[in-house]
């Protein structure tokens, strides 16, 4: 991957291969400071109800390196989570998030609530109850705009912990989803026994659905109708064609988001951009 601005080429040309170990721990070490450097971003993807009508925002966060060009989070979010950085990281983040959404919120945007997503590092912390309190504190906002999106994966192999630390974080009236739903991991009893108020069906299950025609749909539709006998809401991530969006109607899934309706992007353009098929 050769840029052009300067030496900038010889030096990105001689940059280790992808998922390496030498490329990993270069990351990391750049990763430090990153944020103070003004590096880290978040951008904003919308949520959109059983109308189409917009609902809420995922906050997601973005990597812009000097010398790394922009780096997937799927990449540094488990390299800061290995290091620690995710504790300062999630929390810029998930002030940034509640700020933001209270701007738009006074400047009339339809928004109900804003997701962020928490890592196991930082869920596990004991102030974490405290950051997220003093987050809204300083947002103004009310707690309930709050959704927290806790992965599956994590979900499942802490049950015990995670289930008493929910309920002193729904005590504050924030909202607590399980994302990556679909992905595995966690089975019926732990969706019964986690006091969650939705889960977020993982868009690798919706591609791996529709790929296979004769069963198509109809793991999302199970899904679905399991949520709502189960009490929660669903949303239905990785939503890329009509067809994924007549499915998820069908289903009668509360809210949809994906790149039909809505890329990720900086916060000037949400709002001001509207998606491509409300
Ligand atoms: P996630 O929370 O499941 O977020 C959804 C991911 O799917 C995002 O990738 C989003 O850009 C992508 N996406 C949305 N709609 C579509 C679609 O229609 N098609 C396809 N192919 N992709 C779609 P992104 O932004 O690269 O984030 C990847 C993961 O990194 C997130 O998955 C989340 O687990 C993690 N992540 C991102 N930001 C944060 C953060 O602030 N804190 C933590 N702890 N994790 C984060
Ligand atoms: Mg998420
Ligand atoms: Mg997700
Ligand atoms: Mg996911």
């Amino acid at each position: 991957q050769a840029k052009r601005h300067g030496r900038g080429l010889v030096w990105l040309a001689q940059l280790p291969g992808s998922g390496s170990p030498e490329r990993r721990a270069a990351l990391t070490q750049d990763l430090q400071g990153a944020l103070e450097r003004g590096e880290i971003g978040v951008h904003y993807q919308e949520q959109f109800g059983p109308d189409g009508e917009p609902c809420g925002v995922e906050a997601l966060a973005r990597w812009t390196s000097p010398r790394w060009g922009s780096v997937t989070p799927t990449e540094f979010i488990p390299l800061c989570e290995d290091d620690d950085l995710i504790v300062p990281l999630g929390t810029w983040v998930l002030r940034e998030a509640v700020t933001q959404l209270a701007h738009w919120r006074a400047a009339g945007l339809p928004y109900a609530r804003v997701a962020v997503n928490v890592s196991p590092v930082q869920f596990l912390r004991p102030d974490f109850e405290r950051v997220v309190r003093a987050a809204l504190d300083d947002s103004g906002l009310p707690p309930a705009c709050l959704e927290l999106e806790l992965g599956e994966a994590f979900v499942a192999s802490h049950q015990s912990v995670i289930t008493q630390r929910l309920h002193a974080l729904r005590g504050l009236g924030v909202r607590v989803v399980l994302d990556d739903f679909g992905t595995g991991g966690s089975g019926l009893a732990a969706l019964m026994q986690v006091p969650l108020d939705g889960l977020k069906i993982d868009r690798q299950f919706l591609r791996e659905d529709t790929s296979a025609p004769l069963r198509e749909g109809r793991g999302v539709t199970a899904s679905i109708a399991m949520a709502h006998a189960l009490g929660l809401d669903v949303v239905l991530e990785g939503v890329e064609t009509s067809a994924h969006l007549a499915l998820a109607r069908r289903a009668g899934c509360g809210r949809t988001q994906g790149f039909l309706q809505g890329r990720p992007r900086p916060a000037e353009e949400i709002g001001a951009h509207p998606g491509v098929s409300r």
